[in-house]
């Protein structure tokens, strides 16, 4: 018998449940991806991401290819393209791993109809969280709408062992391949035949050999100093899984049994607390995809209602300065040219430029969660949506109001102006204080080309606290 196993957002063949189980009925088991036009010419698209997530379907493709098999690529729409593919080459069944965005779960929805009215079998498997939606509920049976008491629960559930990854697999014979060839089946395109283009090294290599090695060398290197490094935009102090985690290149119960593993070897009270909290950003992971599910609204707008009705400003201009870092305040613009030019942001920075866009530029932070899709690499709708909607105060965060000062958060989190001077070169020679409470004269930032302040932040955050009190 044969079984295909169709691709999403699980790229990777270790430690992969629905493999694991289709590989105890069959050692004939073929990878299918679609490259899916509803997504890939979606607006909210990154080409840092997409960049990477080609790389990571070639890395896939030698992966199936060393252990015997086939990645079968196609650019068509999963609803018609599967169940022609089952028929044609005669599969007992079409395996998959479920997702919590609302987009995957219609088309899941529509392939699963496709396929049973042809009677073909189906199988699917909660497998890209350590605990998937409807198994962290709150005493009254319902899901969780705030972190803390979230993250209590979910820490104390019984977590799953990594499971076994196939040694071998078989695949297609060269005359079942052939007649393929009228489905469409092509190689991985390149990036510029998709209408993208990125030429920057991405921040993690695609694949799971990168993942595997860069979760190594965190575990050796970072992970029992996180709680103080994570904060330190200037340090190489965090993960760098994201995208890995988002397009399932790496499975998060490898990276569960990592953290427990350096557990038991810690040493000291810090670094048990600095592995807890690592732990707590991947449970956070989870708190917003179970959110999404939940409240599949949360992707369309504000959870909190004083939001719905929100006088934004409208001001284009200010917009487009946040876009290309020219706001005037160098921890911001240093930050937004760390994502232009990477694809990626460190976290405090994320949580800065977007306290940034919604209270001291008083828009609307639907606007910058649409930026960070289209260009961060490990863009993501449940983590970014998530943020958004904190950084806010829109979200389930019950702690509505939370401005930052960006002059104080470069104060605390770049105090040697490390970070500002990497990614803004021209500030370099700039006195460290200046740098971080903006105090750089006209006539200094002429010189260099620096924009003044677009807005003043003590002004701004008045007439945001003014206008929350209006709509409140
Ligand atoms: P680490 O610090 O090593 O954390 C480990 C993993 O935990 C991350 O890879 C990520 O999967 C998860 N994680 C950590 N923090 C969060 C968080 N706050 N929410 C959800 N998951 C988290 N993360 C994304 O993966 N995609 C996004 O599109 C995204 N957009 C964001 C937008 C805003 C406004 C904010 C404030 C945060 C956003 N985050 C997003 C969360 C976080 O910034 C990134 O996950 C993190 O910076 C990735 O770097 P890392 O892998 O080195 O993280």
């Amino acid at each position: 018998p044969l079984i295909l196993l169709w691709h999403r957002r699980d790229l990777r063949l270790h430690d992969h449940l629905a493999l694991a189980k289709a590989r105890q009925k069959t050692a004939r088991i073929v990878g299918v991806f679609c490259l899916d036009n509803k997504i890939l010419q979606a607006k909210a698209m990154a080409p840092a991401r997409v960049a990477y997530l080609l790389g990571c379907l070639q890395s896939l493709q030698d992966h199936y290819q060393r252990l015997g098999s086939q990645l079968l690529i196609f650019h068509a729409d999963p609803v018609q393209l599967l169940p022609k593919l089952a028929n044609t080459l005669g599969a007992q069944r079409v395996v998959w791993t479920l997702d919590t965005e609302p987009y995957a779960q219609q088309r899941d929805l529509a392939v699963a109809q496709a396929l049973r009215e042809q009677g073909l079998a189906i199988a699917t498997e909660w497998d890209q969280l350590m605990h998937h939606p409807g198994e962290v509920l709150t005493q009254a049976g319902n899901p969780y709408t705030v972190y803390t008491p979230f993250w209590k629960n979910w820490r104390q559930l019984p977590k799953a062992s990594p499971v076994s990854t196939p040694k071998d697999l078989q695949g297609l014979s060269a005359a079942e391949q052939e007649k393929l060839d009228p489905l469409g089946l092509q190689a991985i395109p390149q990036l510029t035949d998709l209408g993208f283009s990125w030429d920057q090294p991405l921040p993690l290599a695609p694949g799971e050999e990168a993942a595997e090695e860069r979760l190594a060398w965190f575990v050796a290197n970072v992970l029992e100093e996180y709680q103080q490094t994570r904060n330190f935009p200037a340090l190489d102090g965090t993960s760098q899984l994201s995208a890995a985690l988002k397009f399932g290149v790496i499975s998060p119960r490898t990276l569960w049994q990592a953290t427990v593993a350096a557990w038991d070897q810690s040493r000291s009270e810090e670094a048990r607390a600095s592995i807890e909290t690592w732990q707590q950003e991947l449970a956070w992971r989870e708190f917003y995809q179970h959110c999404l599910y939940s409240f599949p609204a949360l992707a369309q707008g504000p959870y909190r209602s004083p939001f719905q009705e929100f006088p934004w400003e409208e001001n284009q201009d200010h917009f487009q300065a946040w876009c290309a870092g020219e706001t005037g305040y160098p921890i911001i613009d240093a930050a937004m040219a760390q994502l232009n030019q990477t694809g990626w942001m460190h976290n405090r920075c994320r949580m800065i430029v977007a306290s940034f866009l919604t209270k001291d530029l008083i828009l609307n932070w639907q606007w910058g969660e649409l930026y960070f899709m289209q260009t961060l690499y490990d863009g993501d709708l449940a983590a970014n949506n998530g943020g958004w909607q904190w950084s806010a105060s829109s979200g389930m965060d019950p702690k509505p109001l939370r401005i930052f000062n960006p002059y104080t958060q470069a104060q605390k989190f770049d105090p040697e102006g490390e970070y500002i001077r990497t990614w803004l070169p021209q500030l370099a020679p700039f006195d460290t204080g200046d740098l971080l409470t903006g105090k750089l004269s006209p006539i200094e930032r002429r010189a260099v080309n620096y924009p003044d302040p677009v807005v003043d932040h003590n002004q701004q955050q008045r007439e945001f606290k003014r206008r929350y009190q209006l709509v409140k």
